[in-house]
């Protein structure tokens, strides 16, 4: 395995990362972008178009990244781009209904199994809204989660959870009051025995259980065949609420999100669902949403409160509109061929160099584990062979790709990636399958 290097000059970014230090705690707004986990100096990106990404140093990069999810189009798409700078023309927030909350919140509803919808602004309110609503609604205080899940930084969901605590190795964080962590049970991904004996014990104190539709933040984990159905029909006979979390799936899993790909096939509906990500169109927007009755126990037609000053803007929402209006199901089948290639081709140089690795995906969503046997839950994912990682990860870096710079991640792509930004890709591999030995 070779040690990580640096062949791309990077002097403009390690300067601003250095300036960065100064004001900003570890140089980011957001630790994963940080590179802790692989080292070496965080590309400051000046600009991106389609599916690359341009750095302040010139290098440009076939991003794999695509702002952790959001970018299901590609940077700077032209119809989202027009929708987006006409509506800036008309004043950026009111802080009253607009137009396009209407729509999209019209789209999301034709789209998914909700039948109403909030916005908010960003991934982690969804969670701690719809958690807030659960507890209200059923009037019971104790929440499930599993370990490796991942719903935002939540005080009450930072048990055990995947992405920056997974890639920096927190158990939990230090602020959050034990009343608050005292009231989550963190359980095993796809156990079902355990889930069941969670209930079993305290099943008329459990106000919702919360899982990623299908985990993306400790590496791609599909659901076992059934899981999110066991896991609806469980919280029903105990009188809990199911809330789905699609922040990372919803119109990135498939074009129906994670629930397309099962509770659409298998006939069951969460009872609560969270939105973030693709919705937006790269703004900050958010949702939840979910069975009219208990939504109808939000202020102000029930007394769960709940509000924000930029949700629903009028600008994220144009954004999200468009986002969605053009995600067809060209978008889906291109995103799942590019896919596919890549796959095959990773799959192919890890073979060749040696280098132990098993590929997971859900629906269009996928990651490399570096390990040789399937992941099903979060202690698997974490024996990975992190090092092997760090060492592909700037192998791909230096040749022009942007991985996430973390072993748990979900790679994503966009109908931007096209033929010569995959050949790109391809033409990385099996260099970096070489470092990673
Ligand atoms: N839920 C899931 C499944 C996520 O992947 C994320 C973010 O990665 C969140 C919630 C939190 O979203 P945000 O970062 O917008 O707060």
């Amino acid at each position: 395995m070779t040690s990580p290097s640096t062949q791309l000059s990077t002097a403009r970014s390690a300067e601003l990362f250095d300036r960065a230090r100064t004001v900003t705690p570890g140089g980011v707004n957001s630790p994963v972008r940080a590179f802790n986990a692989v080292g070496g100096t965080p590309r400051f990106i000046r600009s991106a178009q389609g599916a690359w990404l341009t750095d302040v140093d010139g290098n440009a990069y076939v991003d794999l990244i695509c702002s952790w999810g959001p970018m299901l189009l590609g940077h700077a798409h032209p119809e989202v781009q027009a929708a987006v700078l006409e509506a800036v023309t008309r004043g950026t927030s009111y802080g009253t209904p607009t137009v396009p909350e209407v729509e999209l919140a019209e789209e999301l509803v034709a789209r998914t199994s909700v039948e109403k919808v909030r916005f908010v602004s960003s991934g982690t309110e969804a969670t701690m809204s719809a958690i807030r609503l659960a507890r209200g609604f059923t009037g019971r205080e104790l929440i499930i989660k599993f370990s490796g899940c991942y719903h935002g930084h939540v005080d009450a969901l930072l048990a055990s959870a995947g992405s920056g605590l997974a890639t920096l190795a927190v158990p939990g964080t230090p602020g959050v009051p034990e009343s608050s962590a005292g009231l989550t049970i963190v359980l095993p991904y796809n156990d079902r025995a355990a889930v069941t004996a969670a209930f079993a014990e305290f099943g008329d104190r459990i106000a919702c259980l919360i899982t990623e539709a299908a985990p993306g933040n400790m590496g791609v984990v599909p659901p076992a065949p059934g899981f999110n159905a066991f896991l609806a029909e469980t919280c029903k006979q105990n009188g809990a609420l199911f809330i789905s979390d699609e922040v990372m799936t919803g119109f990135r899993a498939s074009k129906l999100g994670q629930w397309g790909l099962d509770g659409a096939v298998e006939g069951w509906k969460p009872d609560l669902v969270t939105f973030g990500k693709v919705m937006g169109g790269g703004f900050p927007a958010a949702a939840f949403g979910g069975r009219a009755d208990v939504m109808s126990q939000l202020s102000p037609e029930g007394p769960v409160y709940q509000a924000g000053t930029l949700s629903g803007n009028p600008i994220a929402t144009t954004a999200g509109l468009a986002t969605l209006r053009l995600a067809t199901d060209d978008v889906y089948s291109h995103i799942t061929t590019a896919g596919e290639t890549i796959k095959a081709a990773a799959a192919e140089a890890l073979t060749k160099a040696g280098v132990p690795h098993v590929i997971q995906a859900s629906g269009t969503m996928f990651s490399v584990f570096f390990k040789d046997t399937a992941v099903t839950n979060f202690s698997e994912a974490s024996e990975q062979d992190l090092p092997a990682y760090t060492a592909f990860f700037h192998a791909m870096l230096d040749r022009g790709v942007y991985l996430p710079p973390s072993a748990y991640e979900a790679w994503f792509l966009s109908s931007a990636h096209d033929d010569r930004a995959i050949q790109h890709v391809l033409d990385a591999l099996p260099a970096a399958a070489e470092a990673a030995a």
